[in-house]
């Protein structure tokens, strides 16, 4: 489907691009290198300007993959149709070939339909840019990217390049189109964004739940325990004391992915998918339809009032041995 760039409409993807083109006039060389390509002169098509959304963001980040980028492109799309938000696509870049075997695209599909059927709402955009890139030492501060949810695409390291969890964390990136710093509190978000990773590969017989709350168990949620952190309320006063700057580097800061996907996974597993999907769905749409963050008492309550009566002991078990906040007034 090669569609012009703005001769026929004006998508998303288009608003996105001319305001990339727009930032990167901040350098004359970034510009010119931009400009100089072919695709560039020759006019766009849809894939071109999905590639020229993403160029600013990817200069500010590091000028070798940017040139790199620039100068050798790969690129692959998957267009299918979900139940729910209809046509969609993946489009994703490379600086250097697509592995012939690579798979990242069909499970990067196979995860926005799994999120799409608990969610119970349509997934919020109809294309997902991704880009597989070499990890980057983040602006300078030596934290090395292996994955980043940018708002408008996804940088993601190549899979090669990273051990083991690069389909979790590309599923935990795509969840991020649902849940970011917009609409929920920091270990809603990322503990979240991890279950409804593992929910996804558990949908396409990858680990199962259980198989990934075993590796919960004895990893994230062991390590967090030992330094003493082991409930959420915790990590909520760790924030508030430190602010958000300080404590991503805070001991405790990884523990809201953990401890985040510990609570939310065993929920599922309590109230099964009827329940939690539908306590998901409204919170996502008691967010949009508010313009805001779901509150702690927002969440707690979705869970609660969706529990069946026989299992709403163990829903209260579960909040009280992992979240622990006071919710008695
Ligand atoms: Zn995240």
């Amino acid at each position: 489907m090669k569609m012009p760039f703005l001769t026929t409409s004006f998508e998303v993807r288009d608003r996105h691009a001319l305001n990339s083109l727009r930032l990167l006039g901040e350098s004359p060389a970034n510009l010119e290198l931009v400009t100089g390509q072919s695709w560039f002169q020759d006019g766009m098509d849809d894939v071109d300007a999905a590639f020229l959304s993403v160029l600013y963001d990817l200069s500010i980040r590091s000028t070798a993959e940017f040139t790199a980028m620039v100068q050798t492109r790969y690129d692959k799309t998957t267009s299918f149709t979900l139940p729910l938000a209809g046509e969609a696509e993946i489009i994703a870049f490379r600086p250097t070939p697509f592995p012939r075997t690579s798979a990242a695209l069909s499970q990067a599909e196979s995860a926005v339909r799994a999120m799409e059927e608990l969610m119970g709402v349509p997934f919020p955009r109809n294309e997902i840019i991704l880009l597989f890139l070499n990890p980057m030492d983040f602006q300078g501060s030596g934290v090395i990217t292996l994955a980043l949810h940018v708002g408008t695409h996804m940088v993601v390291s190549r899979p090669e390049v990273i051990q083991g969890d690069f389909d979790h964390t590309l599923a935990h990136e795509i969840a991020h189109y649902y849940w970011s710093s917009r609409n929920a509190p920091l270990w809603f978000r990322e503990g979240g964004a991890d279950f409804l990773s593992s929910y996804a590969l558990a949908q396409s017989d990858q680990v199962s739940l259980t198989q990934r709350r075993h590796v919960l168990d004895i990893g994230g949620a062991r390590r967090c325990a030992i330094t003493g952190i082991d409930y959420i309320q915790r990590l909520i006063d760790d924030l508030a004391a430190q602010g958000y700057s300080k404590y991503t580097s805070s001991l405790s800061f990884l523990c809201n992915y953990a401890l985040g996907e510990f609570l939310l996974l065993e929920l599922y597993q309590a109230m099964g998918f009827e329940g939690s999907s539908t306590a998901w769905n409204e919170l996502y749409r008691l967010s949009e339809s508010e313009g805001r963050e779901v509150t702690e008492v927002e969440i707690r309550q979705a869970f609660l009032s969706h529990a069946s009566t026989d299992q709403l002991d163990e829903v209260l078990r579960l909040y009280q041995r992992w979240h622990r906040g006071d919710f008695s007034q």
